[in-house]
């Protein structure tokens, strides 16, 4: 982690950005460490590209900052509750000599500080503050593909267990609650289980209910967590009993394409033809209009993040990028499926990081 202000204020630099601003976020988290709360009182990183990095936070929560680690990263600069905290952050980049140059401002920083520091600093002109991080964070160094690895082996195991845990008369609601306790294994977090049977699962993002399962119902499992900071995704399908009607050849057409996808990945093409490679498949076996989402997003310290794997993205793929590839095939009424495993760019090729095999499973 400790390169990354370096990498930061290099990339500062490079885009003729005077200094970046960072409220509550996975960016903050990436750059020091620090899982701010998004308060009304202030916390901001401010990161000239020339001079020191200060980090403001509300005194009530320097001991929290201090906890994370952060304060070995960047200097402190606690407010008392009768200070002015935008004055803090102007006077620092006062200080660094940037107030009338090009500031980039965190995307989700609350409109409320954005307008604060634009009064506080009129000379100033402000830009997306992934302009500068988006690079940073998609290509993850060696030490990130490793926690992804890791994070993806611990989702692997959980699905491993899933066929012992669908059976006729379980509601999906039951079987989540037996996956939240699989996933806290090797998980410190569950960011979200997603059990959608027989016609639930034509819905992608089905909120995992009350419905109970019954003979030849196709099961979508889609399940994450965070272990160590980084994020897993994983979906695989599963039947209960006997193979609905159509079944087979519908997850023989995706397990054709999710595979397609994977082996397209390499340094030099662009997302989109990522996209294209799977939607290929599935369109020409006839399920073009029931493969209704991007083909996946990328994945890190957040479970949605750059580069997503859709069409009109022309970002082309470099070693370190990691995304899911999950194609989808969506029948109301009936059933669904998706096949979802994290990939990560290599120098010459792809490396997927969940290995569990993509058949459909037959359980109970
Ligand atoms: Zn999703
Ligand atoms: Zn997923
Ligand atoms: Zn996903």
């Amino acid at each position: 982690m400790d390169d990354r202000l370096d990498h930061l204020r290099q990339a500062l630099r490079d885009s003729d950005v005077g200094a970046l601003l960072v409220g509550p976020s996975a960016d903050l988290r990436y750059l020091v460490g620090y899982h701010a709360l998004p308060l009304e009182r202030l916390t901001m990183l401010v990161v000239p590209a020339a001079g020191e990095p200060l980090l403001v936070v509300p005194e009530l929560e320097a001991p929290r900052a201090v906890d994370s680690g952060a304060s070995q990263r960047v200097a402190l600069a606690p407010w008392a509750e009768t200070d002015d905290p935008i004055a803090l952050v102007s006077g620092h980049l006062a200080a660094s000599g940037v107030t009338g140059e090009r500031l980039a401002v965190q995307d989700r920083l609350w409109s409320v500080f954005t307008l604060g520091l634009q009064a506080a600093l009129p000379d100033a002109s402000f830009v997306a503050g992934s302009e500068v991080m988006r690079r940073l964070r998609m290509i993850k160094t060696p030490e990130e593909v490793r926690a992804l690895r890791e994070v993806a082996t611990a989702i692997d195991a959980v699905h491993a267990q899933v066929p012992s845990l669908l059976r006729a008369g379980r509601t999906e609601a039951e079987v989540g609650r037996d996956i939240a306790e699989l996933i806290l294994v090797d998980h410190d977090e569950i960011n979200f289980i997603i059990v959608a049977s027989g016609p639930n699962g034509a819905s992608p993002h089905h909120e995992t209910g009350e419905r109970v399962l019954a003979p030849g119902d196709a099961v979508v499992v889609d399940i994450g967590g965070t272990r160590a900071g980084y994020c897993s995704d994983m979906t695989r399908n599963y039947v209960i009993g006997e193979l609905p009607y159509g079944y087979e050849a519908l997850h023989r057409v995706l397990e054709h394409a999710q595979d397609t996808a994977v082996r397209a990945v390499r340094p030099g093409v662009t997302a989109a033809s990522i996209d294209a490679a799977a939607r290929e498949v599935i369109t020409d076996a006839g399920y073009g209009e029931r493969f209704v989402h991007r083909t996946g997003h990328g994945i890190g310290i957040e479970e949605h993040e750059e580069p997503y794997i859709v069409a009109g993205n022309e970002e082309l793929l470099a070693p370190g990028m990691a995304f899911s590839v999950e194609p989808g095939i969506y029948v109301p009424d009936r059933y669904g499926a998706r096949i979802e495993d994290i990939v990560v760019v290599t120098d010459d090729g792809v490396e997927p990081l969940n290995l569990r095999p993509h058949e459909v499973v037959v359980c109970g």
